[in-house]
């Protein structure tokens, strides 16, 4: 493409041929619809049918359509941040393959964008999935909420738009277990959301296993709470304090109404004192992994969003 172009669409498709070519006159429809150049980055994570083909079909005759081809499947996550390092447009949209998630939504993200904000989420108000999976992820975004260190949006997936600052910041970040809903929200700046209906799947079956999901539910715990290592240092400390008291209580009781019996108490106080004692030791232990683990993720200290030097203002840099 001889100038980068004004948006970007990422795709990430897993198997996903039989929607391909309805994604494509959507995409081709709406992009005849947008004043600016558009470009859709497909990123293949490893598919095992014909959506390869089908996308080296695209890109080769239509030079609005760029393709990324991951040589496995690497998983949702790791294909977006794909598509976010290739991706050339100054806003970067990002939406899923089976068009659960309206592409045209853009012009309400856009809507948003133009007005100063570098990220527009999507708030998926209802979903047409079965009830078992929205109760979960009722749940899922409830708890993550309630333990995590900073807010994170309630039910927003991946389905965004960013500025090309934002999508740079989250290319440079290393981590592993990418949980990006998070890292997006991280970065801080201007960020909204907008509510939408999120519609059933256009053709397929949802690429996430159960076994996915959950991984990447852990990730977004494990990534931005420390909850949970925090609530072994409670109990463990609650275990002491309650070994404590029973020994209080068992000493009086044996000194007003000696019907206290021999052995018994005693062994009960050691059970829970060194049952705390070793709760809160995972606890301090669970505290150093944790900075190494925070040292080790490499998210930058802080991110600037503007400067003033010389009165003058930079955004670059
Ligand atoms: N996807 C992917 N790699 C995977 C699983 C899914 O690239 O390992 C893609 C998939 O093709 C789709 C998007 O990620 O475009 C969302 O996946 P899916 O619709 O299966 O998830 P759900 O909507 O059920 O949460
Ligand atoms: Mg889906």
């Amino acid at each position: 493409m001889a100038e980068s172009p004004k948006f970007s669409f990422i795709v990430p498709l897993y198997n996903e041929c039989e929607i391909f070519p309805d994604l494509k006159n959507r995409l081709n429809a709406l992009m005849n619809k947008i004043d600016g150049t558009c470009e859709v980055v497909l990123v293949d994570d490893g598919s095992n049918d014909l959506t390869p083909a089908f996308m080296e079909e695209t890109g080769y005759s239509d030079k609005r359509y760029q393709c990324v081809f991951l040589s496995r499947n690497f998983g949702h996550q790791f294909a977006v941040s794909a598509g976010l390092e290739f991706a050339l447009g100054d806003y970067i949209m990002v939406i899923d393959g089976d068009l659960q998630d309206p592409p045209e939504l853009f012009f309400d993200f856009y809507r948003k964008i133009a007005e100063g904000f570098d990220v527009v989420y999507g708030i998926r108000k209802k979903r047409k999935e079965g009830v078992l999976k929205r109760l979960a992820y009722y749940l899922f975004y409830r708890i993550l909420r309630g333990v995590s260190s900073y807010t994170i949006p309630l039910d927003s997936g991946d389905f965004a738009m960013i500025t090309k600052r934002v999508a740079k910041i989250l290319v440079k970040m290393p981590e592993q277990s990418r949980f990006l809903r998070g890292i997006r929200s991280w970065v801080g700046f201007r960020q909204t959301g907008i509510e939408y209906e999120r519609d059933a799947r256009g053709a397929g079956d949802s690429k996430y296993s159960l076994w996915k999901l959950i991984k990447l539910g852990s990730d977004g715990v494990f990534n931005f709470s420390t909850f949970p290592i925090k609530l072994f240092t409670v109990i463990g400390i609650g275990c002491i304090c309650s070994a404590v008291l029973y020994f209080l209580y068992t000493m009086l009781r044996k000194i007003i109404y000696h019907d206290v019996p021999a052995g018994f108490p005693a062994l009960l106080f050691m059970v829970i004192l060194f049952g705390g004692i070793q709760l809160l030791s995972i606890g301090v232990i669970g505290e150093y992994v944790q900075r190494i683990f925070l040292q080790v993720k490499s998210r930058p200290l802080y991110i600037v969003s503007k400067r003033i030097e010389n009165g003058e203002e930079i955004t670059e840099f």
